[in-house]
């Protein structure tokens, strides 16, 4: 009986007037109450605080020295208390690589549905790349080249400068006696060496032959070839291509997936190959954020009425005798103006000296005479300054503006992980579908999937189905994957941890939470209390 309530004595936390009360456990119960009486000082104050408080009692001394001491809040007994998780409504992160789907772990669900069962396209073609077996390799150019001559090259440099002495000398005690340098086949010679300043495409001719059908196969031909094929793909890490001497056509093989037509290869696929933020999947341009940033000239000269002097180059203020207007008024003679003309007057090539500087000499008059410079420009300079210190960084942060990162359109990955597609749509497509809309595609994906990809993903997308379902219940199916956690109101990041907890499945848990129904509709409020 006595574990069916948590039982308060005497709580005189804050303005808590030593108050006694009972609340039923495995139940919902309000708090409610005018603003400042005292709901949040029994709630976080008194029973957040001494259920954590009692948690960390349990930890080893060892590890409490690294946590601090927490305050026994003001109060005489409670008991019935279980594990508290308290939810409370500040806004969880303001870092700019955390979307709703990272912080509710879908996108990880995402991340490994496409490295276990998406398939890659090449970007020259538009077709699916393949990766084979040795064995279908075999069959492959038995088929194709059965009774005709053909070449097999395994590429070992693929397009860097260097002589490579060493290594021409390395393939011909290896047994090879002739390579394709930059498209011709040549012998090799002791010494030899290449143009050590220009790109070179290196591969080994590892066999000249002509391969035998499979039907009419005479063993021992079948046998050369399925040698030759294996050793080339040993000395091509995995790739090589046969020539037909004929025509001069290549075609690929590989063990990795690889466009046939082009050659064009790409690592096998693993989670991180999708994760923005991780070098291997983010985009190179924007390092994954998805924007860059570039200097907003209207928030530098926010009114051109107004001359230098005063004040109309916002970073920079109001005139004073420093270095930096010296060379101000150096440019400005230079081209005509003076530092009281308004800046809408300025002429053009003033204007963009000051800007983003020259390399004309500039006079510079001082109090120690006269010297010349070359002006870098008020741009550089306040990147300059950005560097050397970080209040100087957040105080120009105010003239950046943000635009969409041109490369990767926003998607913040890098074209390779955007060729991966599952039921031809790629991972950023689906981080930008609004929940609901996703929902509903991820239900009937299954019709359009292969029985292998059926296999291999059903249970990621049962666990992406049900971890949507929640944020659904939590009423926020206008929301995207994508969309950055810096954009949520507090309301919304308090459900999306709600919607979190729910799909963790730990029970008798004591859960805090702060006015859960904020913003949001009316309509959704039932749904809410549904899913609590
Ligand atoms: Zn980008």
């Amino acid at each position: 009986m006595k574990d069916d309530y948590i039982r308060i004595e005497g709580a005189r936390v804050n303005n808590l007037k030593d108050i006694h009360l009972t609340i039923p456990r495995h139940s919902l119960c309000v708090i409610t109450g005018l603003s400042g009486s005292g709901k949040s000082s029994l709630a976080f104050d008194t029973i957040h605080a001494e259920g954590q408080r009692r948690y960390l009692e349990t930890l080893s001394s060892y590890a409490r020295q690294y946590l601090g001491i927490l305050q026994r809040p003001d109060v005489d007994h409670i008991s019935g208390l279980s594990p508290i998780i308290a939810i409370e409504q500040k806004t969880t992160t303001r870092n700019p690589r955390s979307t709703v789907g990272t912080i509710t772990e879908i996108y990880d669900f995402l991340r490994l549905l496409f490295a276990r069962a998406s398939i890659a396209y090449s970007p020259v073609t538009g077709k699916p790349m393949i990766r084979y077996t040795a064995e279908q390799m075999v069959a492959l150019i038995a088929q194709q080249y059965k009774g005709k001559r053909c070449i097999l090259l395994s590429p070992v440099v693929r397009g860097r400068k260097g002589h490579y002495r060493e290594l021409l000398d390395q393939i011909l005690k290896k047994g090879f006696l002739e390579v394709r340098i930059d498209g011709t086949i040549t012998q090799i010679t002791h010494n030899m060496m290449l143009d050590r300043y220009k790109s070179h495409f290196i591969e080994i001719v590892i066999d000249k032959l002509v391969p035998p059908s499979q039907e009419d196969a005479d063993p021992a031909l079948l046998a050369r070839l399925r040698d030759s094929v294996n050793t080339a793909l040993y000395h091509g890490d995995g790739s090589f291509a046969v020539l037909d001497p004929d025509t001069g056509k290549l075609d690929h093989f590989s063990k990795h997936l690889m466009c046939p037509e082009s050659g064009l290869s790409f690592p096998e696929p693993a989670p991180h190959s999708f994760s923005f933020n991780s070098p291997q999947g983010a985009c190179p341009t924007c390092k994954g954020l998805g924007y860059t940033t570039r200097i907003d000239l209207q928030k530098i000269i926010p009114d051109p009425a107004l001359s230098i002097a005063q004040g109309g180059l916002d970073p920079f203020g109001k005139y004073r005798d420093t270095t930096l207007f010296q060379h101000l008024e150096g440019v400005a003679k230079k081209y005509g103006f003076s530092l009281h003309t308004p800046i809408k007057d300025i002429p053009e090539e003033g204007m963009d000296t000051l800007l983003y500087g020259s390399e004309e000499l500039i006079y510079v008059k001082s109090s120690i005479g006269t010297h010349t410079i070359t002006f870098s420009g008020l741009i550089h300079r306040m990147e300059q300054m950005s560097e050397q210190s970080e209040k100087r960084m957040a105080a120009n942060d105010r003239y950046l503006e943000e635009v969409m990162c041109p490369e990767c359109k926003g998607t913040r990955l890098n074209s390779t992980a955007l060729q991966f597609r599952f039921a031809d749509k790629n991972i950023a497509q689906l981080a930008a579908m609004d929940i609901l809309p996703l929902l509903q595609w991820l239900k009937n994906v299954e019709d359009n999937i292969s029985e292998r990809q059926k296999k291999i993903a059903s249970d990621i997308l049962k666990e992406l189905r049900d971890r949507l379902r929640f944020l659904l219940d939590v009423g926020l199916s206008y929301l995207s994957l994508n969309r950055s956690t810096r954009t949520l109101s507090g309301g919304e990041s308090q459900r999306i941890r709600l919607a979190t907890q729910i799909g963790s499945t730990l029970v008798n848990v004591l859960y805090i939470l702060d006015e859960p129904s904020i913003g949001l509709h009316q309509r959704d409020n039932l749904k809410l209390i549904h899913a609590l």
